[in-house]
């Protein structure tokens, strides 16, 4: 039986489990096949607040680990596959099958970014294909970039890359966009922006040299042609990591968890959500961080009041 398992070690849960750990409780981190989550695939972070010269996204995530081990909380993998949440303590259970209870639960376990599946992605994923332009687009200073997608999220990416990039290419598969028309005319109107729309991307090309380009199918010619490009960022959506939930908490319409306002609390008292698993807007390392802190405090919090209620029922008892 634990008081406090926290499932997932991006920023968020590393943070909760600082907090926790520092006000003298000792949560269970559960680290999946990701440990430290989205940041890890990244190469340098220079927007985490404290670092001037950067930190590696590693390190990062490390030094968290270690704060965390530091004041006491400890560390399992395992992959959670379902939950019951219907009742007190919550049950969980892992792939091999092995069963664990606990009094409370943070979720932290983030979003995927979704890729095209297609050959050259995956080995290139820091070398020059990205998931986030924030993240690694000022690395792209100057240099020829594409955008794969043709929802609000490349809209956006496509925007800020132009301030770093000689030439952004939008590439769709289709030649409508689903992004909102506020997003899309945005696009349009930036000089900065090019269009291929209506071509399917085949292959991310690349050589000793860096990324050569995006090869893509024409859905109307039937022509293949190598798109040149620096960097490739495939903007086609995020899925947040909430299959082992069963649907037990409440999501908002695009499958986020949904958290009361301002706080980290579900729809299930004793439940707490933190980072990208709650968060479709911001998606930043600080401000995962930040609802990290929130849920720990929020736990903690409710902890207390759960254990002396449970006490005073035991005592009229
Ligand atoms: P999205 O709306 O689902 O768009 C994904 C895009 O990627 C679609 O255009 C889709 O093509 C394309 N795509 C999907 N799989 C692909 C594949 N395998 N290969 C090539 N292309 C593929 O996702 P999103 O843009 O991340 O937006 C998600 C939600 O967040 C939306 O509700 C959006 O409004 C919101 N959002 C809002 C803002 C903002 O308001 N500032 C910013 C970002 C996101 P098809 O169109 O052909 O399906």
């Amino acid at each position: 039986m634990e008081d406090i398992v926290i499932v997932g070690t991006g920023p968020a849960g590393l943070t909760a489990a600082i907090y926790l750990a520092r006000a003298g409780y000792s949560p269970l981190v559960l680290e999946g096949p990701q440990p430290g989550g989205q940041l890890t695939t990244t190469t340098e972070v220079e927007n985490f607040p404290g670092f001037p010269e950067g930190v590696l996204g590693t390190d990062l995530m490390a030094n968290m680990r270690q704060q965390a081990e530091k004041f006491g909380a400890r560390f399992q993998t395992g992959w959670v596959q379902s939950t019951d949440l219907s009742k007190r303590p919550f049950k969980l259970t892992f792939e091999n099958g092995s069963e664990m209870f606990t009094q409370s639960m943070i979720i932290s376990t983030g979003a995927s970014a979704k890729y095209m599946g297609i050959p050259g992605e995956r080995d290139n994923i820091g070398r020059g294909v990205s998931t986030c332009a924030t993240c690694d687009g000022f690395f792209f200073r100057g240099k020829k970039i594409i955008v794969v997608g043709g929802g609000d999220s490349a809209m956006e990416e496509a925007g800020f890359l132009t301030r770093f990039a000689s030439e952004v290419r939008l590439v769709h598969r289709r030649e409508e966009l689903r992004a909102s028309k506020i997003m899309q005319d945005r696009a349009r109107a930036n000089d900065k922006i090019k269009w291929s729309l209506g071509v399917t991307p085949l292959e991310v090309e690349a050589g000793e040299q860096g990324l050569r380009g995006l090869r893509v199918h024409d859905n109307a010619t039937g022509e293949e042609t190598l798109l040149e490009a620096d960097g490739v960022f495939v903007a086609i959506g995020h899925t947040p990591n909430t299959g082992f939930l069963g649907g037990q908490v409440t999501t908002d319409e695009l499958g986020y968890i949904a958290v009361q306002p301002g706080t980290s609390l579900t729809n299930i008292p004793g439940v707490y959500a933190c980072g990208d698993v709650q968060d479709h807007r911001y998606r930043q390392a600080i401000t995962a961080a930040g609802s990290g802190c929130m849920a720990a405090l929020d736990c903690e919090h409710e902890l207390e009041v759960f254990k002396a209620g449970r006490l005073k029922e035991e005592v009229n008892v």
